[in-house]
């Protein structure tokens, strides 16, 4: 039969922009709260182009910030639910070391969310860790719930519940717009949709999509150079599969923050990344001129020449993703200020993985009106100024 040309037309109870971990999360207890729900996705799923890719995230209970370290308990139950409702095993536990220069406030934040007790002497350092250097005036914490979260895995688990629940997920379907109103109104590149409530969760693309509606949030995407690094000597216990996770703060040649996952993905290569990268729009996001520096990179070859000496100093792979930071680096979770009932869950700087089941169950209870779960004044729209002026 041949396929009609008439646009799809439906109405649903929720629409869900973008099916990034952070939106593929919110439709999930939509639907597991029986609303009727469409989750929109413009790439043909899965794609590589976003933020959500790749095998690994890392994921802890140590947080700089207290807000995020008191959303953490609430996030290792939820992911524990999902890894029970698709019979999937999503996270592994390898502990995970976080060092820097002793007093550095964001050191002492993870301390003050472990507790002091946590603090690695040389000789557990060398018992966790055997391939990590400290250097004079550093110090070392030790977080036993820290792991890897199988990302991709998690993504398509998470896709694969919320449509057992009933809900309908749509890729390679484009938004090309959103039409404000007590119904609102999405035109896509395939079909145009209604529904009482909308979610936007549309990572990098987020500032543009809603620009038109008079908003203009303080969204930076970032391209991020995901660097793997080959062990000297395969198999060798000092920095390879058996590893913690581990983090670096405070670094005065690193001031945006080093992490490192055990080499699980590709065998013998070890995930060692800096935590910024170079502004980029995400259309263009491989347009990086051939030979261009790449200063990120050369940093990271310092940092491993001087803290894991076990690992080869140049990358091995190089892979491409996006962060998508505020100004602050805190999320922005919030109903648009003019119209109620489109929801927004952006800016999650480098640091939103570990804590989608918790942001997509906010957004939720944003979207039906209920008495949020957390505080959430930080992640308001509002604490940034000048957005609000240029509300229409
Ligand atoms: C290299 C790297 C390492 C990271 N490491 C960690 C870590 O260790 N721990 C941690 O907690 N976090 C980590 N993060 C951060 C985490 O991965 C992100 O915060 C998270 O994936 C953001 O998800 P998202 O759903 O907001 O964005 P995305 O995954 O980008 O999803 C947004 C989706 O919206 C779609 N979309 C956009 N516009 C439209 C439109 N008009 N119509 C339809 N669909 C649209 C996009 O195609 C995309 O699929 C890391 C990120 C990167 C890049």
């Amino acid at each position: 039969m041949a396929a009609s040309s008439q646009p799809r037309q439906a109405t649903y109870d929720a629409i869900v922009i973008g099916a990034g971990i952070q939106g593929s999360f919110a439709a999930y207890h939509l639907a597991q709260r029986h609303r009727d729900t469409l989750l929109l996705e413009q790439f043909i799923l899965p794609h590589s182009r976003g933020s959500s890719h790749g095998q690994s995230r890392i994921t802890r209970s140590a947080y700089p910030r207290a807000l995020y370290a008191r959303m953490m308990p609430d996030s290792f139950r939820l992911w524990q639910r999902l890894e029970a409702e698709a019979g999937a095993s999503l996270y592994r536990r390898t502990g995970l070391v976080v060092l820097g220069p002793v007093g550095n406030p964001e050191l002492e934040g993870c301390r003050h969310s472990l507790g002091a007790d946590h603090v690695l002497d040389a000789t557990m350092l060398a018992r966790h860790f055997p391939g990590l250097r400290l250097h004079t005036g550093e110090v070392a914490m030790w977080d036993d719930t820290g792991g890897v979260l199988f990302a991709d895995r998690a993504l398509r688990a998470v896709q694969d519940v919320f449509r057992r629940h009933g809900g309908t997920l749509r890729d390679g379907e484009k938004v090309l717009r959103i039409e404000p109103g007590a119904v609102l109104t999405v035109p896509t590149t395939a079909g145009v949709y209604r529904a009482p409530r909308l979610i936007i969760t549309a990572g990098a693309w987020t500032g543009a999509l809603v620009a038109p509606l008079g908003l203009r949030l303080p969204l930076q995407p970032l391209r991020i150079n995901v660097c793997y690094w080959r062990e000297r000597e395969p198999g060798s216990p000092s920095a390879g599969r058996t590893s913690p996770c581990f983090m670096a703060v405070g670094l005065s040649q690193a001031p945006h923050g080093v992490y490192g996952l055990p080499a699980l993905e590709y065998p013998g290569l070890v995930k060692v990344c800096y935590h910024h990268g170079s502004p980029a729009d995400p259309e263009e996001r491989d347009r990086a001129l051939p030979g261009a520096p790449r200063p990120e990179v050369a940093l990271l070859s310092s940092f491993i020449s001087s803290y894991l000496p076990g690992l080869e100093p140049w990358p091995a792979v190089v892979e491409t993703c996006l962060y998508t930071n505020t100004p602050d680096e805190d999320f922005i979770l919030d109903r648009h200020p003019k119209f109620s009932n489109i929801i927004i869950g952006a800016g999650f700087s480098g640091h939103g993985f570990k804590l989608a089941p918790v942001v997509g169950k906010l957004l939720c209870e944003l979207s039906l009106g209920e008495e949020p779960s957390h505080s959430m004044a930080p992640f308001a729209i509002t604490r940034f100024p000048g957005v609000l002026r240029a509300v229409l």
